[in-house]
């Protein structure tokens, strides 16, 4: 998926100024940057959750043009393909962990219920929490709840799985397993935006980075130049050495 010239202002604020960004399928793509600098604002955008004003949108071949108005139909089906994935997990604290994940599937998707059962329990598998199926989120730590946020949004099939800083809320320990979930989600060539603030784990798990400050692309491509000493761009530099 591609991101062409787009643009994004709060009231006289430019938050995103005109970029032009691609993000490989099957590969991982990492945001970085200072806080405030338009990360989460690019990742809304490529679920719709936040609408530029002006731009294009290649979602695998669908072309949207945002200064034209996009359609309901086109905005579901986009959030449907891309899972986002929230710092504060953001589950049904009313629904247990694999009703949590069967929401979306059984609501948008109609499937059946012991069908949305089986794909809860295959993917709450593939991120360790199987065994917690009956358990309601406030029992669960913040590591085991952010890997069934995972798990719900791997239930919809997207193509995309979009995460905001993952793991920014949680304790070193349990940030390793929310880690290691993603790492083999990787293996598996899912393709991922990751909005992090891991230098050591953007440079493990990246295809591509991305380094964001203030709206502008100021770095895309390899992860190996980007973190290298010898990268030209002191501010970057700057920005790697205070973040580790
Ligand atoms: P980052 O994720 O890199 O920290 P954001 O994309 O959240 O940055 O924000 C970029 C800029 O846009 C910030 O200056 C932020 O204050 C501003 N901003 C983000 N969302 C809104 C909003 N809903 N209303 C007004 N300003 C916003
Ligand atoms: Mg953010």
């Amino acid at each position: 998926m591609k991101l062409t010239q787009i643009n994004k202002t709060y009231g006289n604020k430019h938050v995103l100024k005109d970029i032009t960004l691609e993000f490989p399928a099957g590969q991982i793509t990492v945001l970085v940057g200072p806080s405030g600098s338009g990360k989460s604002t690019i990742l809304r955008s490529l679920n719709l959750l936040v609408m530029p004003e002006s731009g294009q949108y290649d979602f695998n071949g669908h072309q949207i043009d945002f200064r034209q108005p996009v359609s309901n139909k086109e905005k579901l089906a986009i959030r449907r393909e891309t899972g986002m994935v929230f710092q504060n997990y953001n589950l049904f604290p009313h629904k247990t962990v694999l009703n949590n994940v069967t929401e979306g599937p059984t609501q948008v998707l109609k499937m059946d219920r012991q069908q949305a059962n089986e794909l809860a329990r295959e993917v709450l598998t593939k991120v360790g929490m199987a065994d917690y199926g009956d358990v309601y989120p406030s029992e669960l730590s913040g590591g085991q709840a952010q890997r069934v946020a995972i798990a719900r949004a791997l239930a919809m099939k997207p193509r995309y799985v979009l995460l905001d800083e993952p793991t920014s809320a949680l304790d070193p320990e349990l940030e390793l397993s929310v880690l290691k979930v993603l790492l083999q989600l990787a293996r598996e060539k899912q393709s991922m935006v990751l909005v992090t603030h891991n230098m050591a784990f953007a440079k493990q798990i990246a295809d591509k980075i991305v380094f964001v400050e203030n709206g502008e692309i100021i770095y895309d491509g390899a992860p190996e130049k980007f973190f290298s000493t010898e990268n030209p761009n002191e501010r970057i530099r700057n920005f790697i050495a205070s973040m580790t």
